[in-house]
């Protein structure tokens, strides 16, 4: 095979790359590729190819070598838009210390579904050992859309007051209304420091996820499980919800669970004038022309839910405060 018809596909390098990790010989890993090929002759590389490939690539890229390459990449990307956004900042030693960018559609995207954020990081699961985090919102189609990355050393609280800042910088300085975190008690320090008045909520995935470790011990926990899923997602006021959370401590003889005590969910706005509907409570001002529902259509997903609607018509309401069309469902919204 001629040297320049030779080439390595970027899942072949990614394989190359785990199978050096978990510790599989060159060989081994060029036998796996043939095998799956079904022969040699149906590979358009050789095994000194894959050689060839873990000595340049994987075992002499040092972490300052990786830095310095991010660094050229960072730049490449802002010569080619400007409003791509980064900073970088480097050990001593010239390795990633902190390091958070974002792009122009990003940017942009922020300005209309940057109302409410969730910030998530994943640790030690890629090969440099550097937690990747990710700032997401969510776009008017209800899809995830991203609004910037970051690389960090570790989890300490002066790392993501850096990152939280930077973060702010780049957009503008507009702080969100919402913003969800998993239990981590420094980001959440952090988050107290850098955006004081922001409303700071866990994210309700990463707790559930943590019930069967937190509940395996308990005899009947499948049953423990199913009811307080009901209790979480089917309680429609603070009242109701301590109302059923407690009843459930006590059937369950739970009372003593440290990690099952001290929550707390969203809180209820004073009662103005209200109207039993549909089996929800809505109440509506009209000085101040607030409708509110039981059901939380609005503040959860920001439209109005049609109790609320039969209320305003009920009143005679003609406009709709303006406070309750955000402006991601319109038009102007380009993204
Ligand atoms: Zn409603």
């Amino acid at each position: 095979m001629l040297k320049q018809h030779r080439e390595l596909s970027m899942s072949i390098r990614r394989t190359i790359e785990n199978n050096k990790e978990a510790g599989i010989r060159p060989s081994k890993t060029y036998q796996s590729f043939v095998a799956a090929a079904g022969g040699h002759r149906e590979l358009n590389f050789i095994e000194k190819d894959v050689r060839n490939y873990i000595s340049r690539e994987v075992q002499n890229v040092s972490e300052q070598e990786n830095a310095k390459e991010f660094g050229k990449y960072l730049l490449r990307m802002k010569e080619k838009n400007q409003n791509f956004f980064f900073e970088l900042e480097l050990e001593e030693d010239q390795s990633i210390k902190l390091t958070f960018w974002a792009d122009a559609r990003s940017r942009s995207a922020f300005e209309y579904f940057g109302d409410v954020i969730s910030f998530d990081t994943t640790y030690n699961t890629n090969r440099y050992n550097l937690v990747c985090g990710s700032f997401v919102g969510v776009n008017h189609h209800g899809q995830s859309t991203l609004l910037g990355c970051s690389l960090m050393k570790n989890k300490e609280i002066e790392s993501f007051k850096w990152l939280f800042q930077c973060w702010l910088r780049c957009m503008g300085r507009n702080t969100p209304k919402g913003f969800l975190t998993d239990q981590c008690a420094s980001m959440k320090k952090a988050l107290e420091a850098c955006m004081p008045t922001i409303i700071h909520r866990w994210c309700i995935w990463h707790i559930m996820k943590k019930i069967p470790s937190k509940l395996n011990g308990y005899k009947g926990h499948a049953d423990i499980e199913r009811e307080m899923s009901q209790i979480v997602f089917n309680s429609h006021s603070k009242d109701s919800f301590d109302r059923n959370w407690n009843d459930f401590l006590l059937n369950f003889g739970l009372l003593d669970n440290k990690w099952l005590s001290g929550y707390s969910v969203y809180e209820v706005g004073e009662q103005v004038s209200s109207s039993i509907f549909n089996k929800f409570v809505v109440t509506y001002d009209s000085v101040a022309a607030e409708v509110k529902c039981q059901c939380l259509l609005f503040e959860s997903r920001g439209i109005l839910c049609r109790h609320a609607l039969s209320v305003l018509s009920f009143e005679q309401v003609s406009q709709v405060s303006p406070r309750y069309i955000l402006e991601r469902w319109s038009k102007k919204v380009k993204r």
